[in-house]
């Protein structure tokens, strides 16, 4: 049975009274089990129930989605969330429907009798939420629906757009049908508009707020740090080595979830199978598949029957899994905006995770081709892509850098980012260092683009290299270049490291990779000035990586108390119930509970219904279903693991501690 309308009464809209704070405060508590809202959620949550337009940009794993669900809970009106994917928002309309939320989807994957259906449970007011794509939601039968809807009864509350984003095209992930949203203004008169997105720069920022029409151009922007991601952005090791990176990193996180971002379709398809052979089940996801295949992937990778799948940027919308516990990019993303969405996907439920962006500097080159073949075959303006090419450029800049991760990203997106060492990025973690006489091999590899271009050639990384290092190879030799006096000058070089280090040198701007069927290297008017001394070049190496360390600073940073080996075995016993429920009902785990609260359930060790309502994220609804197989489980297991329930502080975990609301 679909749930109906909740009974408690709708109060009015005056969000600055006391009286709508502590509604507001129930409604999270009762449905979602939350102690507390993160500043800006009690911000947003309060101006939509007062119905004020609001633009919300936060991290994924912020808490975006509370703000416009929570609302039409407090004023019993509809809100009306355009969403880009099907699956995205069946996932919304299950989990709403696990506490008690009635919630619904018009989309095209529907029976004529569910679409029925969902319509009749509109216009008979019980829905709070309906989800929709932005293409239904404005054909004119969905339209005068809404307006009809919106003229009678408890009336529509709110329009939320989710990844707002989309209607930018200064974005990196715009789509059309977005742009003809602001239509929704003269049809829905007076209903507020709220617009949420992981990823906005301040030119996005203020396209969105001017596309929407928003009034008071309220924008909302929360903290970008994620303190509970460890970031390594690391250059990648030459040819097939980088499986071997792949696999040493994936190696820390045995038995987890996992996504790997591939630049290309082979790329995806070729690391799975060679991941396989290596003994870890993984499988390929892009846009190539065949649907059922791909809808089977996503499916796995979601219940978490699968945990490691390699996939292209076609993979992440809509994948909602919470304890992912490493996100690694084997190829350069085309945007910071496009690494923060697709690195955020690790860890939402605020548990530590790694993210880890393996980088060469033959990278670029490769989007630059994807961009402009795919430019070509859409017709996509100019202007469109020069701001695409410019975002890749910034990417670009980022991954070669060497401040603070943290910081880097924090600062991309205009916030400050407070405290000197972040404890959580190799930068921080010492796991690079200069190259002592990095300033001397910077000058050489320059030196030796410089008599390339002086004898009236240009050349690629490859043929550099094996002249540096001296190699007399067929063409060398054919070109008279083991006469260059830069012939042999890094032949104690590694050719790994001197491969790497003119990657570096093109990261920083110094060289230039020119595109074409063979791309070559030129210097640049910077790469100059460093070869006649007038600035600096830095070469940095990878010394090592412990992981270990690395993870206890992310659970320190991400406000968590470390498990004592006994409560980690009643964790694990915890999530392998949570599968079994799971599974029993056929949905994905982590809409059972996430893994933050099973980690609480394990310190905390409730015995009563009170008790496990005192645990975050276990609302009335939740509890009555789970509780008391947790609760037998608890018994049982802390028994036999020697734990106690209900241990007294300080041995327990702070009670429902939330780390982005401290942090915010
Ligand atoms: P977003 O939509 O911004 O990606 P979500 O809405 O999925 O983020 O929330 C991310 C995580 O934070 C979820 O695990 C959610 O349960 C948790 N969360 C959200 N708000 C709160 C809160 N006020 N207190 C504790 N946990 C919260």
């Amino acid at each position: 049975m679909p749930p109906t309308a909740p009974s408690v009464p709708a109060v009015p809209p005056d969000a600055g009274s006391a009286a709508v704070q502590q509604r507001i405060a129930e409604v999270v508590r009762r449905y979602w089990g939350f102690d507390s809202l993160r500043p800006l959620q009690a911000e947003a949550i309060a101006r939509a129930v007062n119905g004020e337009d609001w633009l919300l940009v936060m991290p994924t794993g912020g808490g975006k989605s509370l703000c416009y669900q929570a609302p039409p809970l407090v004023t019993g009106k509809l809100t009306v969330v355009v969403s880009p994917l099907i699956a995205l928002m069946k996932d919304q309309v299950d989990s709403l429907a696990l506490r008690d939320i009635p919630a619904a989807a018009l989309h095209s994957g529907l029976t004529p009798e569910q679409a029925a259906d969902t319509r009749r449970r509109l216009t008979a007011g019980e829905l709070r939420l309906l989800f929709v794509a932005p293409e239904r939601l404005l054909l004119p039968g969905t339209l005068s629906m809404l307006a009809r809807i919106a003229d009678s009864g408890p009336g529509v509350g709110g329009i939320a757009i989710d990844e707002a984003h989309c209607i930018s095209q200064w974005g990196h992930d715009f789509r059309p049908e977005y742009r003809r949203l602001a239509e929704l203004r003269s049809v829905l008169p007076g209903v507020p508009v709220f617009a949420c997105t992981a990823t906005a720069t301040p030119r996005v920022r203020d396209d969105i707020v001017a596309q929407l029409s928003l009034r008071n151009r309220r924008v909302l922007v929360g903290p970008f740090d994620r303190p509970n991601l460890t970031y390594r952005f690391l250059p990648r090791a030459a040819g097939s080595a980088s499986l071997g990176q792949i696999k040493s990193i994936l190696a820390r996180h045995a038995g987890q979830a996992a996504i790997i971002y591939c630049l290309s379709r082979d790329g995806a398809e070729a690391l799975a199978e060679h991941l396989r052979n290596a003994g870890v089940n993984a499988r390929p996801y892009h846009a190539g598949l065949e649907p059922t295949r791909r809808a089977k992937v996503q499916d796995q990778f979601k219940s978490g029957d699968l945990n490691v799948v390699t996939a292209t940027v076609a993979f992440g919308m809509g994948i909602d899994r919470s304890d992912v516990r490493c996100v690694i990019h084997a190829g350069l993303p085309r945007s910071v905006e496009a690494y923060q969405q697709e690195a955020g996907r690790a860890g939402r439920d605020g548990l530590p995770a790694e993210c880890v962006l393996l980088h060469s500097g033959s990278d670029v080159a490769k989007w630059t081709r994807l961009m402009e073949r795919s430019a070509k075959e859409m017709g996509t303006p100019a202007a469109v892509t020069e701001a695409q090419t410019a975002l890749l450029r910034e990417m670009a800049r980022l991954a070669g850098g060497f401040v603070c991760r943290h910081r880097a990203l924090v600062e991309h997106f205009g916030q400050p980012f407070d405290g000197a060492n972040c404890s959580a990025c190799d930068i921080c973690l010492g796991e690079s260092q200069d190259v002592p006489d990095g300033q001397t091999i910077a000058r050489k590899v320059l030196a030796c683009v410089a008599r390339f271009q002086q004898s009236g050639g240009h050349f690629g990384a490859g043929h550099l290299v094996d002249v540096l290092r001296g190699r007399a190879t067929q063409k060398v030799t054919e070109r008279g270049h083991h006469g260059l006096s830069t012939f042999g000058l890094l032949r104690t070089l590694e050719r790994r490291d001197l491969s790497g280090y003119v990657d570096q040198l093109i990261d920083q701007g110094l060289l230039r990779r020119d595109d074409g069927e063979y791309p070559v290297l030129a210097l640049t008017a910077d790469g100059a000035s460093v070869m006649k001394g007038e600035r600096a070049a830095v070469l940095r190496r990878s010394v090592h990586v412990d992981a270990q360390t690395a993870d206890r600073a992310a659970t320190r940073a991400a406000g968590l108390v470390e498990l004592a080996p006994a409560e980690q075995q009643l964790f694990e016993a915890l999530r392998y119930l949570r599968s079994k429920l799971a599974s029993e009902r056929s949905i994905p785990a982590y809409m059972v509970f996430d893994d933050r609260t099973l980690r609480e359930l394990s310190t905390l060790r409730p015995s009563t219904h009170d008790g496990l309502l005192a645990v975050r994220g276990i609302g009335e609804r939740k509890a009555q279903q789970f509780g008391p197989a947790f609760l037998a489980e608890l018994a049982t297991r802390a028994a036999e693991f020697g734990l106690a329930l209900d241990p007294s502080p300080p041995d327990a975990a702070p009670r429902r501690h939330d780390s982005a609301s401290r942090k915010a």
